[in-house]
């Protein structure tokens, strides 16, 4: 047996959809549990949106999600756009076979015709006119009688009746290939074996299986994989839903759980996690598990997962992969005096706390700033006579109390009893002043790493901003 080849096909938008990265991993863990390839072929036939940035955009968006362009199941990128003339030539053959026909109907003449004649699509006015080829002439395909039958590995047999489907154009008016064409010869000439791809492409099917038969070759197996929906239940797009998978790196989420993610997005690893490595993935992925329904595309579930894998990081590692937000934060913040050991020391703290790699800064922020930046909502909260009272017998406490983590704490139960708290809540006005805000961070440790003499000036400062509010 022949190994089997995949690819993907994306036009350039400017960015990588999660969809599309979806069927990508699938592609990409069969082609690497089969033995196979993995073909990119980047569809550049709009010349509108033929940016060379962009095709980069996809390499680069593929390679954050394991695809890597320089791995041997790896091949090209090839550009459609390099074979207009493999296009065209197919179309002559298809015409010279007596599988396509010329047609010198303008497209409002085919509506206007079918608005007459009360039926949808074009009515085969030239089927057997004998047009010769020539300017303003399409070249439409002759769709036989009957039914098509395609096999896809998702949903098993799907038969079209030939009539629902008119004879839909090949090349243009003026010789450029359609989108169908294209796409078939393109797979050919890269000796495609397997088409998997989104469902919305699944009434595209009858008739390049079609064009296959009609150019001596059998069909590719196909397989359409479910929609993807938001919580509204409608197909995910750029208008309603955050759908750039370059965002989602840009927030800090991992590309180890956005894989992993993705792949559950119908389909279910064996055993009673979804979380699992990528070798399991490829291991156990077959398209035959591959449910039929829509898939929700549940940001609160990715969030859960990117959770799960920052926790899963030795503390080092998650360290150094929240460097580039520190980095951007710091550049956004010349006045903050940064200390890396601090850094260091908290980094554990915070891994427990974050969803993203991007919310690592603001758990951090005030340990490196001359001030806090206070939450005004979070100091709302806070104004009471009982936090002032809070706030005052703390400053005393510490001002006197051994300075550590553990010393301070004891300093708070003290505090909190004195007051009839609990010691969170006694915590609360102190948090504010020391972090600016009611949620956050670890309060303890940071108390200890600011030392005694900030800490003091921060409430002081609450203190006064609470009497002048
Ligand atoms: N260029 C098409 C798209 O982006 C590819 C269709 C296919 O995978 O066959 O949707």
């Amino acid at each position: 047996m022949t190994a089997p080849r995949f690819r993907i096909a994306p036009s350039p938008t400017g960015f990588f959809h999660v969809g599309g990265a979806r069927t990508a991993l699938y592609n990409w863990a069969l082609a690497k549990r089969l033995g196979g390839t993995f073909v990119l072929r980047i569809e550049d036939t709009d010349e509108e949106r033929n940016r060379p940035e962009w095709n980069q955009g996809i390499i680069d968006a593929l390679a954050w999600i394991g695809i890597s362009a320089d791995d041997p199941a790896f091949e090209g990128p090839y550009f459609q756009s390099h074979y207009a003339a493999e296009h065209v030539a197919a179309g002559v053959r298809l015409f010279d076979a007596g599988h396509a026909y010329y047609c010198d109907l303008t497209s409002e003449q085919v509506q206007e015709r079918s608005k007459a004649s009360g039926k949808p699509g074009y009515d085969g006015h030239s089927r057997d006119r004998g047009l010769e080829p020539g300017p303003g002439r399409v070249l439409r395909f002759r769709v036989p009688d009957g039914s098509t039958v395609v096999h896809d590995a998702v949903r098993g047999e799907v038969t079209f009746d030939n009539a629902t489907i008119e004879d839909f154009v090949l090349l243009r008016g003026n010789g450029s290939p359609m989108f169908l064409l294209a796409n078939v010869v393109d797979d050919m000439l890269m000796r495609i074996s397997h088409v998997i791809r989104a469902e919305e492409h699944l009434p595209n099917t009858p008739k390049q299986q079609m064009l296959w038969e009609a150019l001596g070759h059998a069909a590719p197996e196909w397989a359409h994989v479910p929609l993807l929906v938001n919580e509204q239940r409608k197909k995910i797009s750029k208008r309603r839903d955050k759908v750039a998978l370059e965002q989602y790196r840009d927030e800090g989420y991992l590309p180890g759980a956005m894989v992993n993610y993705l792949m559950t997005l119908g389909w279910a690893p064996k055993g009673d996690t979804e979380i699992v490595p990528w070798a399991t993935i490829e291991s156990e992925f077959r398209l035959e598990d591959v449910t039929h329904s829509p898939a929700f595309f549940d940001l609160k579930k990715l969030a859960a997962f990117n959770g799960e894998y920052i926790r899963a990081m030795p503390v080092e590692e998650f360290s150094a992969a929240c460097e580039p937000w520190l980095a951007q934060w710091r550049d956004a913040h010349p006045e903050a005096v940064w200390n890396q050991e601090w850094w260091t020391t908290m980094a554990a703290l915070v891994q427990t706390r974050v969803v993203t790699l991007a919310e690592a800064p603001a758990m951090v922020d005030f340990l490196f700033t001359p001030a806090p930046e206070l939450d005004p909502a979070s100091v709302a909260k806070v104004t009471s006579p009982q936090a002032e009272s809070v706030l005052r017998a703390s400053a005393e406490a510490f001002a006197s109390c051994a300075w550590s983590a553990d010393a301070i704490k004891v300093a708070f139960e003290v505090v909190a009893e004195a007051h009839g708290l609990k010691p969170g809540k006694a915590q609360a006005p102190v948090r504010v002043a020391v972090t600016g805000r009611t949620v956050g961070p670890p309060l303890l440790e940071s108390m200890e790493l600011l030392g005694r003499d900030r800490i003091l000036g921060r409430i002081d400062a609450l203190r006064e901003r609470i009497a002048v509010t």
